[in-house]
C-alpha cells in the first residue's frame, strides 16, 4: 500500500514529502489511519544522526494515535474504528526472557523500533508515524481511552510511558520530593504524572519564563538551574530526580540535590558521554539510573491510568509541513510542551 509520509533523505536534511510502501496486512496485523503523531526530541537526534548508525531515508515518529481501518483475520483485540496507539516499538521476538517478562524494549534479539530500525526479519526497514498509515502486529498496538483527546493523547505513547516507567520503578508516592529536570515534552509529563501520584514536585529548568506553566502542570516548587544558588539551596532535597535534558550538562551538580539513598534517573540522551566523579555517588549511597521507554503491558497500564485521571499532554498541533520549523523551535527549548503533527494535512 502506497502511503504518504515525510522523510529525511540523509543526516541533517530537511524533512520533505515521501512515499512509502506499507505491507498488506497479514493475519495478525492492524492497519491504522494515523490521526496525530507527536514530535519527540529523539526524532531530532536521529534525523541529525547524533547517536550514530541512522538509516535513511528516515520517516520519524513514534507517538502515533489513529483509528483502525482494517484488521487481519487472526486479530482478536481490535476492530475497525477503534482508537489506538503505537509507541516506540512495532515488534520483538516474543520468546526470550525479557519478552516473557513484558520488557520488549530489552528483547534479547533486539526489538523492532518504529523507525530507524528494521522489522524482526532484520532487512525490511521500519518507517514511523509521520505518515498517513501504519501497519503493526496486534500485540504492539495499544488501546487509547476514548475519553482522551486524540491529539493530546499522542505524546503519551513515548513521553508518557518514558516518564511513567521510572516513577513506578522507583516507587514515586504521596509526599515524596521529586525533582524534574528540563521542562519539555518528557519533563511536562513527568510533572503531571508525579503530581497525580501525590508527590511534591519541583521543576528544575533553565528558563525562568516557564515557572507559571510548571505550577499549572502540578509543580509546587520551581528553581532555575542557571542560578548557582539553586544547587546550594536544594542540596540533599530530593528522593528522586527525573533528568530529561537532551544536551550535555553537569550530572555531579544535579546528584548533589539528592538526599542520601536517593535516585537520579537519566531519560535524556545527549550526544556525548558525561563524566561523573565517584564521590557524587559515594557521598550518600546515591543511585544513578537510566530508563528506556517501557514495555507494552506497562504502556497499556499508563494509558488506562491517564484515561481514568484525564491526563494528556499540553500540545501545539501543527500541519506536517511545519515539522522543520518545529525542530528549530525545539532546539531552542521553545516547546509548550509537545508539538503534534496533524496527519490530515499531509
Ligand atoms: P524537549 O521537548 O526538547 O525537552 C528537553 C528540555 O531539556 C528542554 O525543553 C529544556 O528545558 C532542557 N534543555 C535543553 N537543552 C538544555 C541544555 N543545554 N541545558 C539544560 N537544559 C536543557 O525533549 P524531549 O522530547 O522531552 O526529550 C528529552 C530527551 O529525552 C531527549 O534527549 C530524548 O532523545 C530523550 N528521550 C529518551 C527516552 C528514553 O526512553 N529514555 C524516550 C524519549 C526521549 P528547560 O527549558 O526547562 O531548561
Ligand atoms: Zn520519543
Amino acid at each position: 500500500m502506497k502511503t504518504a509520509a515525510y522523510a529525511a533523505s540523509k543526516a541533517g536534511a530537511q524533512l520533505a514529502p515521501f512515499s512509502i510502501d506499507r505491507r498488506e496486512p497479514g493475519e495478525n496485523d492492524v492497519v491504522i489511519d494515523v490521526l496525530f503523531c507527536g514530535v519527540c526530541h529523539s526524532d531530532l537526534h536521529q534525523v541529525k544522526d547524533e547517536w550514530g548508525g541512522a538509516k535513511f531515508p528516515m520517516v520519524p515518529g513514534h507517538e502515533i494515535v489513529g483509528r483502525v481501518s482494517k484488521v487481519g483475520g487472526g486479530v482478536k483485540k481490535f476492530a475497525v474504528g477503534n482508537l489506538v496507539g503505537v509507541g516506540c516499538m512495532v515488534d520483538a521476538c516474543h520468546g526470550c526472557r525479557q519478552c516473557e517478562q513484558h520488557h520488549e524494549q530489552f528483547c534479547e534479539k533486539g526489538c523492532a523500533y518504529t523507525y530507524n530500525s528494521t522489522e524482526m526479519d532484520r532487512t525490511t526497514p521500519t518507517y514511523g508515524g509521520y505518515s498517513k498509515q501504519v501497519v503493526v502486529t496486534e500485540s504492539f498496538v495499544l488501546k487509547v481511552p476514548e475519553n482522551l483527546d486524540p491529539a493530546a493523547a499522542a505524546p503519551l505513547l513515548c513521553a508518557g510511558i518514558t516518564t511513567w516507567s521510572p516513577l513506578r520503578q522507583w516507587g514515586c508516592k504521596k509526599g515524596d520530593r521529586v525533582g524534574v529536570v528540563g521542562l519539555g515534552g518528557l519533563g511536562h509529563m513527568a510533572v503531571k504524572l508525579a503530581a497525580s501520584m501525590g508527590a511534591e514536585v519541583t521543576m528544575l529548568s533553565t528558563s525562568k519564563a516557564k515557572e507559571a506553566d510548571a505550577k499549572k502542570l502540578g509543580a509546587t516548587g520551581f528553581a532555575v538551574t542557571k542560578d548557582p544558588e539553586t544547587f546550594t539551596k536544594l542540596a540533599g532535597h530530593f528522593d528522586l530526580i527525573i533528568d530529561t535534558i537532551s544536551a550535555e550538562h553537569d550530572l555531579g551538580a544535579h546528584l548533589g540535590l539528592l538526599r542520601p539513598y536517593g535516585t537520579m534517573v537519566l531519560l535524556g540522551v545527549p550526544p556525548s558521554p558525561a563524566a561523573v566523579h565517584a564521590f557524587s555517588l559515594i557521598g550518600g549511597n546515591k543511585r544513578l539510573a537510566g530508563s528506556l521507554i517501557g514495555g507494552i503491558q506497562e504502556t497499556q497500564e499508563m494509558l488506562d491510568y491517564c484515561g481514568q485521571h484525564s491526563i494528556v499532554s499540553d500540545v501545539e498541533v501543527i500541519p506536517v509541513s511545519q515539522v522543520n520549523a518545529c525542530y528549530e523551535r525545539m532546539l531552542k527549548g521553545d516547546v509548550r510542551y509537545r508539538f503534534v503533527l496533524d496527519l490530515a494535512t499531509i
